[in-house]
């Protein structure tokens, strides 16, 4: 195999013209905003080595990569009473849909669907406050990311805010069948807040990296889930990761992988690496369209598909 650094670039490279396909999430205002011509990647693999492309080092909008770090603190917390409060299939569905809560009698699909999202939220917030639960995530991000540095946008999280009428719509529905316990607003706030966390491609792919090797850092050496919880994330990124376009990525990356409307995605190759890369113009779906389109590329030219 060619040298990775090589690798990264020419697949990132060959898919640079696809940049400007898609559009940037318009929904949340500040998001809206950004330079559609930002393009980045980084690959860093559980040996600890790091391999950067083009704006690898700019921080974005994580936004839905959020909930895989709130899911692994909830499981953490929880174990696997969890799964009384959310589902773990795929939802078909779009990211935002309220359309199976009402059948599902307020059980979301997934938590890496907003409903999902949302009561896992519920769980990190009982008996604490919103400040509290989002300064948790952002401590395990950064204890993650070995970097604390890592932060939360405050205008994106407000600008999230004052748009958020669907995220309360699935808060407020999901109470009626009491799988939201706290207040609404606060469970809203503390999902905003941290889906507006921070971070570079760099930091991203870090930060992932426990899920590329059973659980445990493989830079120091800390556990952070079983391996078998690892595995388990593994699995429902694959098979929710970007919502109801998860069948297309794992049909054309074949990693677990998980997006967010900021225009970033993180995948992970089992025991070997986790990579990220960012750019902001989505396609229908929420995902970014480049982002798709390089990690098919670069999994092509390594063949580290594990389907
Ligand atoms: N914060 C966004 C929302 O709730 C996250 C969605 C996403 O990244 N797919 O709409």
């Amino acid at each position: 195999m060619k040298h990775l650094q090589q690798i990264l670039s020419q697949a990132c490279d060959s898919v640079r013209k696809e940049i400007a396909i898609g559009k940037t999430a318009n929904y949340i205002p500040a998001l809206a905003r950004i330079n559609p011509n930002k393009f980045g990647a980084a690959i860093v693999t559980v040996e600890g080595e790091i391999f950067r492309y083009g704006d690898a080092t700019e921080p974005f909008s994580i936004q839905s990569i959020s909930k895989v770090f709130a899911l692994t603190l909830a499981l953490n917390k929880l174990g696997d009473q969890l799964w009384l409060r959310v589902g773990r299939e795929p939802s078909g569905s779009a990211f935002n849909s309220i359309v199976q809560l009402e059948k599902e009698l307020g059980i979301p699909r997934n938590p890496l669907i907003n409903a999902g999202a949302l009561a896992v939220t519920d769980v990190l917030l009982e008996k604490s406050s919103s400040d509290n639960c989002v300064s948790e995530i952002l401590s395990f991000i950064q204890t993650l990311a070995n970097d604390d540095t890592v932060k939360i946008d405050a205008e994106v999280a407000q600008s999230e805010l004052n748009t958020a009428h669907r995220n309360i719509s699935l808060a407020e529905f999901m109470k009626s069948f009491n799988n939201i316990r706290c207040d609404v607003s606060e469970v809203v706030k503390a999902y905003c807040h941290h889906c507006a966390i921070s971070m570079n491609c760099e930091q991203l792919a870090r930060s992932f990296l426990f899920l590329a090797n059973e659980g445990k850092d493989p830079v120091t050496g800390k556990q952070v889930v079983s391996p078998q919880r690892a595995r388990r994330i593994n699995s429902i990124m694959m098979l929710c990761g970007h919502y109801d376009a998860s069948g297309d990525f794992a049909f054309r990356v074949g990693l677990p992988g998980k997006s967010g409307v900021g225009g970033g995605i993180v995948a992970v190759v089992p025991n070997v690496a986790a990579i990220t890369v960012w750019s902001p113009c989505l396609n229908s779906n929420g995902n970014s369209h480049a982002g798709t389109a390089a990690l098919e590329a670069i999994t092509q030219a390594t063949r580290w598909n594990i389907l």
